[in-house]
Formats: structure tokens, C-alpha cells, sequence
């Protein structure tokens, strides 16, 4: 996430401070500043999205609040359009809104942990046993192409901690996009953001969630044509990722608030 990128939409998240915005200084539905940057029209999709990737890149912590006023100052649109961008993440899970509150982002319980894994692994059999049956070679470059990227980006470790979880976790939402069934890769991507979340919460016992290593093995078993190994190969893969999680001992996480968070 780029932090001083002023010059394209979605606008950087931060450089006003929450101390800068007073309790209605982004309650301005039409005039302001706000209501001149909504004319550059970033959508509440944008923003969701924007918001959803800082989640999953580790730079909005479980726990995170998220302050209207702030997001309407940092993006510079009406809390009205603020609002549809949450209920969009909280649609999502991302985040919960809760009454007096406010908006929080997630921390998912040991429970849900082991649930959102539960649904990956039947959903991710049809995936892979789609991926094996209907794949093109043009499919299997991607996957090759992503897991390439997994390879230089993290060996030389230079992505450590944010978007080490986000990349990994990608291979299954691109396995997913080749299948042609958008409904199914839109809940795929939906529970790998929510496992993104759910790993920064419950940091891994060893350094390999979901490992090049293992995406390559399944890519391979895939190319053979054998769908019930694949689908076994993915099952073990997604139970490997699960049991390296500390869900037995949650790590209590800092709470943050939204631009201190982005500028740390
Ligand atoms: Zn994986």
C-alpha cells in the first residue's frame, strides 16, 4: 500500500490523523472536501478493497478500529459512501460493527478458525477437481507464473510478515478464477482473506504456512489428470496449513487505531 500516493484512486490511505478530524468534520454528506473528492468518484467498492488488502497485508491488526470520521478524511469521501465500504467488509467478515463500538476489524475465534478451514477444504476439492478435469495449459502457466513469484519474492525474504500471507494465499484464489464458476471463486477469495486474518491472529508454529513447495506438488499431480489425487493432495495441503496454526493459544494483538496502524 502505498502511503503518500496522492495522484490515482483510490487515494492513499493515510496522511490526516484521526486528531485532525473532529467529531463531524466528515459528517458532510455533499460539501467540503469531502464532497469534492466524492466527485472523483472512488466507489465504496474501492474503498472496501482498499481496506480489505491493508487487512490482509497485516497493516490493519485484529482488533483495529476503524473510525468513520477518519476513513472519510483519509479518503476524502462522505461517511455515507464510508459506511457502504464497511458494510461491504463486514459482509465479507473482514470486519464486525458493533454497537457503540464501531467498526473493528475481525479476530476470528478458534472456532471460526476451524470452521472457515472446514469450508476451504470442500470447496477447494471441487476447485482442484475442476482445475484437473478443464485446465488449459494456459491455466497451468499462470499457476507456474504465481508459484515463480512465490519463489523470488519470499526466499530472499523481502516480504516477511504482510504480504507473504496475501501471495501464498493467492495461488488458491488464481486456481480458483480458472475454473469458470465466478460464484465459487468469489467464496474462495472470501475465505482466504478470512484465513489471511485468521493466520495473522494465530501466527504458525513453524515458518511455512503454505508453502511454494507444496503449491508445486499439487500443480503437478494436477497435470497427470488424476482428480482424486489432487483433491487428496489439496485436502493434506489445506490440513497441513491448519494444524501449523497456534489455534490452542491465541496471541493477544496490539490494539491500533486505523492511521497509526498504517504509518507503523
Ligand atoms: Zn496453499
Amino acid at each position: 500500500m502505498p502511503r503518500t500516493k496522492r495522484s490515482s484512486p483510490p487515494p492513499a490511505l493515510p496522511d490526516a490523523s484521526p486528531a485532525a478530524a473532529g467529531p463531524d468534520a466528515a459528517a458532510d454528506e455533499g460539501g467540503g472536501a469531502a464532497g469534492k473528492a466524492d466527485a472523483r468518484s472512488v466507489s465504496a467498492e474501492e474503498i472496501a478493497q482498499d481496506i480489505a488488502t491493508a487487512i490482509v497485508e497485516k497493516r490493519l491488526p485484529p482488533g483495529t478500529r476503524l473510525r468513520e470520521e477518519a476513513l472519510g478524511k483519509v479518503y476524502g469521501v462522505s461517511r455515507t459512501k464510508v459506511r457502504a465500504a464497511l458494510l461491504t467488509l463486514s459482509r465479507d467478515k473482514l470486519i464486525q460493527i458493533v454497537p457503540d463500538k464501531g467498526a473493528l476489524v475481525s479476530k476470528p475465534s478458534v472456532q471460526e478458525a476451524r470452521e472457515v478451514f472446514a469450508v476451504r477444504r470442500v470447496l477447494e476439492a471441487e476447485v482442484v477437481r475442476l482445475f484437473t478435469a478443464q485446465a488449459r495449459p494456459r491455466d497451468f502457466e499462470l499457476l507456474e507464473q504465481h508459484i515463480h513469484i512465490e519463489r523470488t519474492t519470499l526466499e530472499p525474504r523481502i516480504s516477511l510478515g504482510s504480504a507473504r500471507e496475501k501471495l501464498l494465499g493467492d495461488f488458491h484464489v488464481v486456481m480458483a478464477e480458472c475454473v469458470g464458476n465466478v460464484t465459487l471463486a468469489e467464496l474462495v477469495r472470501e475465505l482466504v482473506a478470512r484465513s489471511s486474518l485468521i493466520a495473522m491472529l494465530y501466527p504458525s508454529s513453524n515458518d511455512a504456512h503454505c508453502s511454494s513447495d507444496e503449491h508445486e506438488e499439487l500443480l503437478r499431480v494436477c497435470r497427470r489428470g488424476d482428480a482424486d489425487a489432487a483433491v487428496a493432495c489439496m485436502n493434506a495441503h489445506l490440513l497441513r496449513v491448519e494444524a501449523s496454526l497456534r489455534l490452542d493459544a491465541g496471541i493477544p494483538v496490539r490494539q491500533l487505531d486505523l492511521v497509526k496502524a498504517l504509518l507503523s
